[in-house]
């Protein structure tokens, strides 16, 4: 049986695509892509040019079936999105999923993903961190989401879009408080690449205050409620009983 590569793509700047993902796509029997046009486009830059198949979430579960099927006969593909990584706020983990089942390799071609590259320029902790993905877009959903949030020791990381970060902001605001640390990541690895930070109150009044720069793809941070203390040994009362076990 043949193997499904799992390949990122770039999140803006088209350099930013390993050796290996380019040989993968060269030599893959086929390449099912979330939006064919899109990747036909970014194909074409690097003078690639294989046969696409879409998978998208609405044919995903019977396109799975389908691909099975080649790859038994011996085919190899690749599986990409429009951005980043397949599979995170992406498609593909049916496909996965199915072609594990079924005993099939499938193969991780690692590379750009939003998340990661927010993590990496925020200066939020990063021992922990939850991935929230995208926010209902409905206020009450929302809300109780966030709410559902509130008290995690580890940094939280949310997909946004452009005409829903103010509303999501202040959302926040209401469950956290103006005070709470927040960095709001702005247009990766693009030319306008921005960090906005420290607090959600300065966030929300910069873009109060910048309404033009409200566009463009981001990434939501808030830091931990209760950041754990780096060393629990050294906690005051936890010493001072020992000392005193001790009789020091
Ligand atoms: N699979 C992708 C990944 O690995 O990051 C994520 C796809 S998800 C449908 C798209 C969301 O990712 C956007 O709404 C935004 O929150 C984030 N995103 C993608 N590219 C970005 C970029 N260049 N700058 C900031 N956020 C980005």
């Amino acid at each position: 049986a043949g193997t499904l590569y799992v390949v990122a793509t770039p999140i803006g700047n088209l350099q930013d695509i390993t050796r290996r993902a380019l040989e993968v796509l060269k030599q893959v029997d086929w390449i099912a892509a979330e939006d064919t046009r899109h990747t036909r486009q970014l194909l074409a830059h690097y003078g690639i040019s294989r046969p696409l198949i879409s998978l998208h979430e609405h044919n995903e579960a019977s396109r799975a079936e389908q691909l099975l099927v080649r790859l038994q006969n011996g085919e190899c593909g690749a599986l990409v999105s429009d951005a980043g990584t397949p599979l995170i706020s992406d498609p593909g983990a049916t496909l996965v999923r199915r072609l594990r089942d079924a005993g099939i390799h499938v193969r991780a071609v690692p590379g750009p993903s939003a998340l990661i590259a927010a993590l990496s320029i925020a200066g939020l902790p990063t021992d922990r961190f939850a991935f929230e993905g995208f926010l209902p877009p409905k206020a009450g959903a929302r809300q109780r989401v966030l709410e559902s949030l509130k008290g995690m020791a580890h940094t939280l990381v949310f997909y946004e879009a452009p005409h829903r970060l103010l509303a999501s902001l202040e959302a926040m605001q209401a469950v956290w408080g103006a005070d709470h640390a927040a960095v709001v990541v702005r247009e990766l690895t693009k030319r306008f690449e921005s960090v906005q930070g420290e607090t959600l109150g300065e966030v929300l009044a910069y873009f109060a205050a910048h309404p033009d720069e409200v566009r463009g793809e981001c990434v939501i941070l808030l830091g931990p409620d209760e950041p754990r203390s780096a060393s629990p040994a050294l906690d005051p009362a936890v010493v001072l009983g020992d000392l005193l076990e001790k009789g020091i």
